[in-house]
């Protein structure tokens, strides 16, 4: 199969929100009036992003999810994307997998694959993905401002639990595995939740790397520091068998969660747990910002803790 067929068997669909999709030199995009397009691009390698063995359907579903994951951060709504894929040879049934996952979690969002580039090489998924959100009311990483409450969305450490798994450096029982692979290797962009936080959060960041390095970013933008109560992080991965320490690492420190981490002022308490029902997502009050630059760490007793937690780095 050739490369313009396989484009037209595998990744030419109708586009139903842009004004023109795969199949000439340009897209072409429509966004409504009086929005700002949000762009961001993501890059999947295979060996350094993902295991070789990983289910083609699911990692469809990854290569777009962290994408989505980038809008939802910033309180985008996803209008489109594009795809380069570079790949060894033309494996029909790994492209129909890997196509299937990524468009339906494309249709869940209502995004448009509008074009992209594919060409002979190692296993390399590029997206960039375009969302929309209303001029001048996109959230931001240097918003936070002393005083206001730290939130984190979902769940933290699954994912670096299923991957110290797979290194055969931990073992639990299957069905946490199940639950905690499904996270590694399906993450759930929490796009809803971020536009709900749109006039709210002061500021927000999604969690790649890890919550400490991902905050981390927030910290240095907003030109402030934080305290995290760990004993509260520390519920943010509900699981037995754990050493304290090690549960704590990989909530602080896992990263691939695709969770979000924002910041909202104490008198949007009730406006925050509101738009999070809206969105079906669940927020955790986990700390607070402060004008002492730095991030530190108090047990229940509010005693400062000395642990460092290094995030994920690729050229660390
Ligand atoms: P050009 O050579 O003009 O850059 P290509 O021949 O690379 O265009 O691609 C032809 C069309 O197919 C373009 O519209 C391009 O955006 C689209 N396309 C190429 N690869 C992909 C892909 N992996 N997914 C979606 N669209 C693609
Ligand atoms: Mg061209």
């Amino acid at each position: 199969m050739g490369e313009f067929d396989l484009i037209d068997r595998f990744f030419k669909r109708p586009v139903t929100r842009t004004a023109l999709g795969v199949g000439d030199d340009c897209a072409l995009l429509a966004p409504a009036p009086g929005m700002q397009l949000a762009v961001s691009c993501d890059m999947l390698v295979e060996g350094r992003h993902f295991l070789s063995s990983v289910d083609p359907v699911r990692l469809g579903h990854k290569a777009l999810a962290v994408n989505l994951s980038d809008l939802a951060a910033c309180g985008a709504k996803p209008l489109a994307f594009m795809l380069a894929l570079s790949m060894p040879r033309v494996d029909e049934t790994w492209l129909d997998g890997f196509s299937r996952g990524m468009f339906a979690l494309a249709d869940a969002h209502a995004c448009d694959l509008v074009g992209g580039d594919t060409t002979q090489g190692p296993l390399t998924i590029s997206i960039t993905v375009f969302g929309e959100v209303p001029a001048g009311q996109a959230l931001l990483r240097s918003g936070a401002q002393a005083g206001d409450d730290i939130y984190v969305s979902g769940t933290l450490g699954q994912a670096r639990l299923a991957l110290e798994v797979f290194r055969g450096k931990l073992s639990v029982p299957a069905e946490v595995f199940d639950v905690a692979r499904c996270r590694m290797e399906q993450p759930t962009p929490r796009v809803a939740l971020g536009q709900a936080l749109r006039g709210i959060a002061t500021a927000a960041i999604d969690v790649s790397d890890g919550l400490l390095g991902d905050l981390g970013h927030v910290l240095r933008q907003s030109r402030v520091g934080a305290t995290i109560d760990t004993a509260v992080a520390n519920e943010l991965l509900g699981l037995d068998g754990l050493s304290p320490g090690q549960r704590l690492e990989f909530v602080l420190a896992g990263g691939d969660d695709y969770e979000l981490v924002f910041t909202a002022t104490p008198s949007a308490r009730d406006a925050v747990q509101a738009a999070a029902q809206r969105a079906g997502t669940a927020v955790t009050r986990i700390g607070r910002i402060e004008s002492h630059p730095g991030l530190r760490l108090v047990d229940a007793g509010g005693k400062q803790l000395d642990q460092r937690y290094a995030s994920f780095d690729h050229f660390a």
